[in-house]
């Protein structure tokens, strides 16, 4: 991971240097598709990490005596250069992180062109709130809470770190970003759009994987601001813990689709099969387990199986296609194990082979599948579409609420108000009927159980970058 870069690879511009010190090596970042050296990046040594932090301290007094309107005028600056390099900077994200470049570069003009009003909603959502009773006059207000760290994973490269970079500094916070150390470059490149429209020091990227992290997590901050997995959200919160810091984690989950008796089946299949498939499987909502009724089990796996054949694995640089490669060769091999054990353990293969040319696997179909397999107990993030067959709602909804995660899912059925009844019955945070589980426009992104620990978006979530203070005074008669 820190060998030397190649002469040609593109560098870093503004990651967060320290004067004098060399940087102990650099972080190379490779095409999943093929192999290929696409940059590399400076790695931060972890023993910089508290200079840098400092740094972003002694930047966060100017930076929280400013209005909401003057850092949403300079973050969407900021917002207006990501949508001019929109199509270089997703064909970067194409080539660093393998998803068709058409989603690519959807992920990265959907967060500059969204800036703006993303803007405009933490500002309303961190107006001070006027309460009073008859005695006290109360203001809440929310403030800054200081330095926050964002530690985002390799997925949606610019998205998970825009996600949590602009609620934080809108709530005045200064911000240190250490993007996953599998997409460097592309999270720089998002960062290089913003930074020169800040003060300096309100925004510093930090390069490198897990030592980084940690030593980050350690380093004088307010606000951790996590997305990834289960495992690593466990081991920042007892990090935190230990300083009582203040804590958001998004992470992995297990998504259930559950599709009832009068659900339309065609739809219900290629809810499925976006759900199961996109991003080659590899996002937090995907559609992991599948608890279909048997009275239309055999439609839906007929049509889930013809739905999968359709789909175009591919560089996603190429024309056309639908799935690129998994990120890794570990995640790669993580995913066939989990297929490989399940059908050992009986499922039965109804699309799809167990085995990867290079890092593309082509979608899986298993059916037959108990909760006694891996692959619907533990997160899978691969291509692989795991169907089991109830015998009616009760059982879809116990199955899919026995497990640990508790992110996203969905129900289909005809009757919208008894699937909705049913949705109302999982344990998930974001339920979505008929329809993907993320909501509209100012509702949160929320995990349940171990999927999630605080969360953001919407109000409620924008106000957990803020500390909260509540001013009173005793109520004067006649206001
Ligand atoms: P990961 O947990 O392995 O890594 C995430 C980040 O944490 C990386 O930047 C990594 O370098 C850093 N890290 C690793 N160990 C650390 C430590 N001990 N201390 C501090 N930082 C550390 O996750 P990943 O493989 O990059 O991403 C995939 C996971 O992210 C999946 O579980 C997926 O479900 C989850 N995810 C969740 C959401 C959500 O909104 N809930 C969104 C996207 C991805």
């Amino acid at each position: 991971m820190t060998r030397h870069a190649a002469a040609d690879a593109p560098a870093a511009t503004t990651s967060a240097p320290v004067p004098g010190d060399t940087p102990a090596g650099v972080l190379e970042s490779f095409d999943p598709a093929t192999g290929d050296l696409v940059g590399s990046v400076p790695v931060t040594p972890a023993s910089q990490i508290p200079t840098i932090v400092a740094r972003a301290r002694a930047a966060s007094a100017d930076w929280a005596s400013r209005s909401t309107g003057e850092r949403a005028a300079m973050l969407e600056a900021g917002g207006e250069a990501l949508l001019a390099r929109a199509e270089e900077i997703g064909t970067l994200l194409c080539r660093e992180m393998g998803k068709p470049l058409r989603e690519a570069i959807g992920e990265v003009r959907g967060c500059g062109s969204s800036m703006a009003e993303t803007c405009r909603e933490i500002a309303e959502a961190l107006e001070p709130v006027v309460r009073g009773d008859a005695h006290t006059a109360s203001e809440i207000h929310f403030d800054p809470l200081g330095v926050c760290a964002a530690i985002t994973p390799w997925n949606f490269p610019v998205a998970m770190p825009h996600w949590l970079v602009v609620p934080a500094l809108m709530a005045g916070n200064t911000v240190v970003l250490k993007p996953s150390e599998l997409t460097p470059l592309v999270a720089q490149a998002y960062a290089d759009c913003l930074i020169p429209h800040l003060p300096e020091g309100v925004l510093q990227v930090v390069h490198g994987a897990d030592e980084q992290g940690r030593a980050l997590v350690a380093a004088d901050i307010d606000l951790i601001a996590f997305t990834g997995s289960r495992e690593v959200g466990k081991k920042i919160l007892e990090a935190a813990g230990r300083g009582l810091t203040r804590v958001i984690l998004e992470l992995g989950g297990k998504d259930p689709l559950v599709v009832l008796d009068d659900a339309d089946i065609d739809a219900a299949a290629r809810f499925a099969t976006r759900n199961s498939f996109r991003n080659a499987g590899q996002v937090c909502v995907s559609t992991e387990r599948i608890y279909v009724d048997e009275r239309v089990a055999e439609a839906f796996e007929q049509r889930l199986v013809e739905l999968a054949g359709q789909l175009t694995v591919g560089p996603g640089l190429e024309e056309g296609v639908d799935v690129g490669p998994m990120i890794s060769a570990e995640q790669r091999d993580h995913v066939l194990r989990q297929v490989e054990h399940a059908l050992v353990q009986g499922a039965v293969l109804r699309h799809g082979e167990p085995e990867a040319r290079g890092n593309f696997v082509r979608p899986i179909v298993l059916t037959g599948l108990t909760h006694m397999m891996d692959i619907m107990r533990e997160e899978t993030f691969g291509p692989v579409a795991c169907v089991m067959r109830v015998h009616d709602a009760e059982e879809a909804v116990r199955l899919a609420n026995d497990s640990p995660f508790g992110l996203g899912a969905v129900v289909f059925g005809a009757d919208e108000d008894r699937a909705a009844s049913v949705a109302r019955r999982l344990r998930a945070g974001m339920i979505g009927v008929n329809r993907s589980c993320g909501g509209a426009g100012g509702t949160p992104w929320v995990g349940a159980g171990e999927s999630g620990y605080n969360f953001h978006g919407g109000p409620e979530g924008h106000r957990q970058f803020a500390q909260v203070r509540v001013l009173s005074r005793p109520r004067r008669s006649g206001t």
